[in-house]
């Protein structure tokens, strides 16, 4: 009997930790709402189509050679991301060399001096606080007979953040500058052993601690096979992985500005391919900087001489990069910057 009563009590104090713990994440979720959906509609409809589709085209074009980290196709392709930010009077915390140098002791594989390219947004109110938008630069280079051009990897990540920059360099001109910094992060050596990111997470420009969070794009231009026959989709991962309230405000940015499928099944733990752990957002998670990395998924072109501008999905790419924007807004404007909630 008495054995009983105490299995009962357990089971009336799980039931009551599971409903207040729904009670909690219900709150979590109504706490969410964009109160400037007008303004952010607005900056978002300056994301087109045929400026990505500009950006694509020309980050992946032969002239910088299949982008090979240390080599002068990637530091053409670093120059033109500079003298853009130039061109869109968009700044850099680093003044007007916009590059963090990498210098060759760092890494390995034969890879010479190479550079990250940063520019930002500044925060009016807390401009110490920021998010971080990153795509990788550089890719695999060329060999005797083709080039490596990597217009999905990552000339997609790298025409959205050049447009959302823009984007946000147009809001701010309107006087709707974010509340916290946004930082435009452009890493070399992903394709080497994720080199720019962990140096940058080891010099930061901004404290670690101050990184609210980062949002890292590598390949969101194409559709795997899984998705043929239903390709408005995206794979989001990492989200809920350090932080609760970054999954729920993804999620409020995909209803009330891109309308996706939210594809979580790569950020099941015992995912065998491990995607988590492997494009730069994972160096930032391991300082605990909550992350959401957007993907596309693998598909025949990739690390091939084939994956080339002209099989992007533009429109697919503009609505990715809209998820985005949208996020990153509410990440830089919410009155309180996002809880940590989970340990690395
Ligand atoms: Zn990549």
């Amino acid at each position: 009997m008495k054995v009983q009563l105490v299995a009962l009590s357990l089971t009336l104090v799980g039931a009551c930790s599971t409903l207040r713990h729904t009670k909690k994440i219900e709150k979590l979720k109504e706490s969410i709402v964009f109160e400037d959906t007008q303004t952010v509609e607005t900056y978002l409809n300056t994301i087109t189509e045929d400026e990505l589709k500009e950006h694509v085209y020309t980050f992946s074009s032969d002239e910088f050679q299949g982008r090979r980290a240390g080599e002068p196709g990637h530091h053409k392709a670093s120059k033109f991301l500079k003298d853009y930010y130039i061109q869109e009077d968009i700044k850099s915390p680093l003044g007007s060399k916009y590059y963090q140098y990498i210098p060759e002791a760092y890494f390995s594989e034969g890879i010479k001096d190479s550079q990250n390219v940063i520019a930002f947004i500044e925060g009016s109110q807390f401009p110490n606080e920021v998010i971080i938008i990153s795509a990788h630069s550089d890719h695999e280079g060329f060999n005797a007979t083709e080039i490596y051009n990597g217009a999905d990897d990552n000339g997609s990540g790298t025409a959205a953040v050049l447009e959302m920059a823009q984007a946000f360099k147009k809001a701010a001109l309107d006087g709707h500058s974010p509340k916290r910094s946004i930082v435009f992060l452009h890493l070399t050596g992903e394709e080497v052993g994720l080199n720019g990111s962990r140096y940058y997470t080891q010099y930061p420009v901004f404290s670690m601690k101050n990184t609210v969070a980062n949002l890292n794009i590598d390949m969101i231009g194409r559709v795997d096979d899984a998705h043929k026959d239903a390709e408005n989709y995206v794979y989001v991962i990492g989200a809920d992985r350090l932080s609760t309230e970054l999954h729920y405000i993804s999620e409020e940015a995909n209803n009330k500005f891109a309308g996706l499928d939210l594809d979580y099944k790569l950020n099941k733990d015992n995912d065998p391919n491990r995607y988590y752990y492997r494009s730069d957002h994972y160096n930032f998670a391991q300082k605990g900087v909550p992350v959401i990395f957007y993907f596309n998924g693998e598909h025949e072109d990739y690390h091939e001489p084939t994956d080339t501008p002209e099989k992007i999905n533009y429109a697919l790419l503009k609505q990715r990069t809209k998820l985005i924007f949208a996020t990153a807004w509410y990440l830089a404007n919410s009155k309180n910057r996002i809880i940590v909630d989970k340990d690395i």
